[in-house]
């Protein structure tokens, strides 16, 4: 497998796709920001002027945008790029999406002869710069296994979390309780600060006791507790507060189908959804720690 399409140079695609460079693979690429596909270029990447001339004579399809929408978009229809695609090449959708779209897309690529892995990611952007990404897949072990070597040049864990869509149920259990980690940290943060502590102090002190958790640990959201992180950078880049909202309205949508009792989760999509409404959507989702009080 040499010849990679990778669709989706976002804050997570255009990382990703750069370290599959860097691990030797010929990527030819297209996201809809001519900025975007500019910085890809300029990392060895060849551009191409649509998705369909993007996959022309691939071996693999990587995508990597933000919703379901998106990727039923990309993928299916008259117009999708399913059927510009010689039968047995590889389709692996990284974007985290809700499961039935991941199930119907796996299901018309199937039909075209297409084995489908639906990976979505964990590891926020400093894992998909560093190349230390956890892939969460769901699908037939044997299109995993051909796909190994691709998650191999962008990640440092694989697991198969069961058939088409398991991937993804895995990944928003893992984000809702993400967002309501991050919540329940800016909170207790809030709190200590309120009452006379220093953000550091308190973050080193939780990170040492029994409240430690990765938010507070490696993507702290006081800003100048941690260096690098988006808290510190006035919360830019990182992981949208608007794809945070979406991933807990996944969770929810899961939770309604299977009528699963998830109160933290409804608790953490109502602080994102109000967060979002007031115009904070394109901030990083530690921007919630603004909502208690951070400068
Ligand atoms: P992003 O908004 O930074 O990037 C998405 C990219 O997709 C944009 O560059 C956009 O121009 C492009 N795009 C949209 N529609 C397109 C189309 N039809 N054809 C080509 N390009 C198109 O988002 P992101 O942060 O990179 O997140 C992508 C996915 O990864 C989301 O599903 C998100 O939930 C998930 N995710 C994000 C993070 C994170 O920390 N940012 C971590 C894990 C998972």
């Amino acid at each position: 497998m040499k010849r990679i399409a990778f669709i989706g140079l976002g804050n997570m695609g255009g990382p990703m796709a750069a370290n599959l460079i860097k691990k030797g693979f010929e990527l030819c690429v297209f996201d809809l920001s001519s900025e975007a596909m500019e910085r890809l270029a300029q990392t060895g990447a060849h551009p191409a002027a649509s998705a369909r001339e993007a996959v022309a004579g691939c071996d693999a399809v990587v995508s990597m945008l933000p919703t379901g929408r998106h990727v039923d978009a990309l993928y299916c229809g008259s117009e999708g790029v399913l059927t510009a695609l010689t039968a047995g090449t590889l389709v692996i959708d990284c974007s985290t999406i809700d499961t039935a779209t991941a199930r119907r897309v796996a299901s018309e690529a199937a039909a075209l002869g297409l084995p489908m892995l639906d990976a979505p990611v964990s590891g926020g952007t400093g894992g998909a710069t560093a190349g230390t990404l956890t892939f969460i897949v769901g699908g037939e072990r044997e299109a995993l296994e051909r796909a190994r070597p691709l998650f191999e040049a962008m990640g440092s864990n694989i697991f198969h979390a069961g058939g088409h869509g398991a991937g993804q149920m895995a990944k928003i259990c893992n984000n809702m309780l993400l967002g309501i980690l991050m919540a329940g940290t800016a909170e207790a943060l809030a709190l200590g600060v309120k009452n006379g502590l220093d953000p550091g102090v308190l973050s080193e002190i939780m990170a040492r006791s029994s409240g430690r958790n990765w938010a507070l640990e490696l993507y702290n959201p006081w800003p100048a507790v941690m260096p690098g992180v988006p808290a510190s950078r006035g919360y830019q880049g990182g992981f949208m507060s608007a794809l945070m909202l979406k991933d807990l309205g996944l969770a929810e949508e899961a939770a309604n189908l299977c009528e699963a009792n998830i109160p933290m989760g409804r608790q953490a999509t109502a602080l994102y959804r109000a967060h979002v409404d007031d115009g904070q959507g394109p901030l990083d989702f530690s921007s919630i720690a603004r909502r208690y009080g951070a400068p």
